[in-house]
């Protein structure tokens, strides 16, 4: 969805306001486009080159991560209370979607029902964002840069638009933001370095997460560890972290025992659901399509598994470094409860962040 020439002939139109959407694992990806070595992390050379490049904002796809998060943990904890659909299906992998779409039709009610992450930062900058700037969705051309080939057919689902107007209106590869930004002779190493634009640009360490295999369930993990201990929760769970394509955990949070599966690979994900009575014991189940998650996906640069262990140590030592790791901690995502969405899975919540129209407060 969306070419390099259609986003180039936009940034090149003072009547709209485009914006970015830069996902996780590209900030430790990018630099090998421009000749640096694997796992370099260059998330503020990225940003300015952006902003060389004409766009107006750069959003943070980690931070709708967090968002996604707390609505996802909200609803498994949902799940958990009435027993129904479990285990839960994490939603941010649109192949892995497709794929139980149409191999494993009858298990779709597991998944989440929060978009993604992609989904949910487009549905945002549409809603929230274009209210507090007081601006017209259609003044709004929102570009998605995604590891993930995937994401360009996502962008395309009928649950994806407000009125016929789509959350994002094109999305670029890892290696076509590269390519974009060749084309204006704009050089990583030479920009003035940026920071993420205010509103939809802070994120937690988990966020970040999102980028490799495991960071979903661990974010998960985080938030009901923390939700169901307070101030006892745990911040890391390297229960779950590994480079294997199946991995399964067992972690008690709360007195109470989880049991989650991190799977990526599609011949792995088509074992587990081959096998009703093995899948149906875990509470939770991280789907990945791609080799080690993101930082493997089909739009990044050419990868060896010594490339992606590279890439996936250095989004882990992002996370160690950060102050906020964990989604509900993000003052943003606090914001963006307290002043537009109100609790966790509230109607209005629901509405524009979820694929199912059900609240999961009162219905
Ligand atoms: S795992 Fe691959 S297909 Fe799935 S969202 Fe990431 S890059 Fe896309």
């Amino acid at each position: 969805m969306g070419t390099i020439e259609d986003v180039n002939k936009v940034l090149d139109e003072d009547n709209v306001q485009v914006v970015a959407q830069v996902a996780p694992a590209l900030r430790v990806t990018i630099g090998e486009e421009f000749g640096y070595k694997p796992g370099t992390v260059l998330t503020k050379q990225f940003i300015g080159s952006l902003k060389q490049a004409g766009f107006d904002k750069v959003f943070d796809t980690s931070t709708s991560a967090d968002v996604v998060t707390v609505e996802e943990g909200t609803e498994f904890l949902k799940r958990l209370e009435t027993g129904e659909c479990l285990p839960l299906f994490t939603s941010c992998c649109p192949a892995s979607v497709l794929f139980i779409e149409r191999q494993f039709p009858q298990y779709v009610d597991h998944f989440c029902t929060v978009k993604s992450p992609q989904q949910t930062m487009g549905a945002l900058i549409k809603t929230y964002y274009a209210e507090k700037m007081k601006l017209k969705q259609k003044d709004l051309f929102v570009v998605s840069v995604m590891p993930c080939v995937v994401k360009k057919l996502e962008a395309k689902r009928p649950e994806m638009e407000f009125n016929n107007i789509p959350h994002v209106d094109a999305v670029l590869t890892t290696k076509e933001i590269a390519e974009l930004l060749k084309g204006r002779r704009i050089e990583l190493e030479k920009v003035k370095e940026e920071n993420f634009d205010n509103l939809l640009g802070d994120a937690s360490g988990a966020g970040q997460l999102f980028g490799t295999t495991g960071g979903v369930a661990e974010a998960l993990l985080r938030f009901v560890s923390n939700k169901l201990e307070q101030d006892l929760g745990r911040v890391e769970f390297k229960e779950v972290r590994g480079m294997e394509g199946f991995r399964e955990a067992n972690v008690k949070i709360a007195g109470k025992k989880f049991k989650v599966a991190i799977v990526d690979g599609l011949h792995h994900l088509k074992d587990l659901l081959s096998n009703e009575k093995k899948f149906k014991k875990y509470h939770a189940i991280e789907l990945m399509v791609c080799p080690n998650g993101c930082i493997g996906g089909g739009g990044q640069p050419i990868s060896t598994p010594e490339i992606r262990a590279a890439r996936r140590k250095a989004l882990f030592k992002i996370d160690s470094k950060e102050n906020v790791r964990i989604c509900m901690d993000n003052p943003e995502v606090k914001k963006l409860y307290n002043d537009y969405l109100g609790e966790p899975g509230s109607r209005k919540a629901v509405s524009f962040l979820h694929t199912s129209k059900v609240c999961l407060k009162c219905d």
